[in-house]
């Protein structure tokens, strides 16, 4: 029997929409069960609540002399702190607010000093892929599909040996948003700076399942979206190192971010900006609710600790690979085997059935919400499905039918506000 501290541990975080009702084919109702956390999570209820508290008070911050607008600015302000505080910020490092992961890693970017060497896996999300291989000048080294994490750590480290010298940055994921696994991060980070590169880390899929520690694993920077974090869509954080930010063109243009603006004699145009490196670059009337809504998840989950989520989380990913791997027509897709360690979040193909068609039927039939399709990682999904199985039930050749390779796949999510009786309705409804 499950002892009170069992029972704690297994008590999700409260979400949005959890009692949310949804027509089946079949003509009833049942209550809406949200396997996609890692597109996007439901916010947490107390964040909800947070918000709700603050919008009538809400004002434009840094601009006006009024009281509402003032009482924004501090909020915006805590808002930064509490974020610094979450991701154990060091002393000198900036905390910007942005709309996304996206946004952030576009912006560290188009910081990038000249020249700037970037080292990349082939199997990053599109959006810690695509923003470094933009421009005319940009040097990308594309590093192939690691198939251990001790293989990753190996090619990275060749791969800066061999590079010339000058500024260099290695862009890597934290947690897959395909296979959920963990990446080594802090052993890339350390062979990073073996060899003076700099350090990115995409930690949208790791920041809502795990405590991230900026100066404990040694990153120079890190980006996340709040909309996986339990808060609403629109804002996301990049935080981390000021110098190459500071010396950095604004990434936009605007007012906020600049500290002068005047006329010249020959009729153009002289903008001092800010050397503040937030201002600097969060030109335009900044999101202050969305950055107000990430503070409120950063201290929902500290408060709640992320040692009580990673084990309730284990717990149903044990259950639902124990569940899938007695499935012989399943096969779950993984680059680092079955051993390694992952977040709530597993992709997978079905033998026989077209993966959207699988998706659908989840939905429709049973009120489950899945993902199908290539997850934004086109190059990782197609590695995954191309490659030979490492191990039965893991990763490998999945044929959709006899001889027929599957071309996209299925994702299953969670979080802190899945409740068990998904998994259950989900596994039964796979079965
Ligand atoms: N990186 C990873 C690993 C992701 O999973 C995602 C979202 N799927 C992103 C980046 C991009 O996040 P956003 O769409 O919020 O910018």
């Amino acid at each position: 029997p499950a002892t009170a501290a069992d029972r704690e541990v297994r008590t999700p975080l409260p979400v949005l929409g959890r009692d949310v009702s949804v027509p089946l084919v079949t003509g009833g109702e049942v209550t809406y069960a949200a396997l996609d956390y890692a597109a996007s999570a439901p916010a947490l209820q107390r964040v909800w609540d947070d918000v709700a508290a603050y919008a009538p008070y809400y004002g434009s911050v840094h601009r006006g002399a009024g009281y509402l607008s003032q009482l924004s600015t501090d909020l915006f302000e805590q808002s930064r702190a509490t974020v610094a505080e979450f991701l154990g910020c060091r002393p000198d490092d900036e905390v910007i607010f942005t709309r996304s992961t996206t946004d952030s890693l576009n912006l560290l970017a188009a910081a990038l000093p000249a020249g700037t060497q970037i080292f990349v896996f082939e199997t990053e999300h599109h959006a810690s892929l695509l923003p470094w291989a933009r421009g005319e000048d940009a040097r990308v080294t594309w590093l192939p599909a690691p198939r251990t994490p001790e293989q990753a750590v190996a090619q990275l480290d060749v791969a800066l040996h061999g590079a010339p010298k000058g500024p260099k940055l290695v862009c890597v994921t934290g947690a897959s948003n395909v296979t959920g696994e963990i990446w080594p991060v802090r052993k890339l980070a350390a062979a990073a700076h073996r060899h003076g590169a700099r350090i990115v880390l995409d930690a949208a899929q790791l920041v809502p399942h795990h405590a991230v520690d900026i100066a404990a694993l040694d990153v120079d920077w890190v980006a996340f979206s709040g909309h996986k974090l339990y808060a609403p869509f629109g804002a996301g954080v990049l935080a981390g190192r000021p110098d190459w930010l500071r010396e950095a063109e604004p990434y936009l243009a605007g007012g906020g971010a600049t500290r002068k603006v005047t006329r010249t004699a020959d009729g153009g145009l002289d903008v001092v900006w800010h050397e503040a490196v937030a201002a600097r670059h969060e030109a335009g009337s900044p999101n202050v609710i969305g950055a107000y809504a990430i503070a409120s998840a950063c201290r929902a989950l500290s408060e709640a600790g992320f040692d009580r989520l990673v084990a309730r989380e284990r717990q149903l990913l044990a259950e639902l690979r124990e569940g899938l791997a007695a499935l012989p027509e399943v096969r779950v897709l993984s680059l680092f085997g079955a051993d390694s360690a992952r977040v709530g979040v597993l992709s997978f193909v079905v033998q026989g059935w077209n993966s959207s068609h699988f998706a659908a039927a989840l939905s429709a039939e049973y009120g489950i919400g899945v993902r199908d399709g290539l997850f934004c990682a086109h190059p990782l999904v197609r590695t995954l499905l191309d490659s030979e199985p490492d191990e039965p039930g893991e990763c490998g050749a999945p044929d959709a039918a006899p001889g027929e390779r599957s071309l996209n796949a299925i994702r299953v999510s969670f979080g802190a506000g899945t409740p068990d009786e998904h998994i259950a309705r989900f596994l039964a409804a796979v079965t």
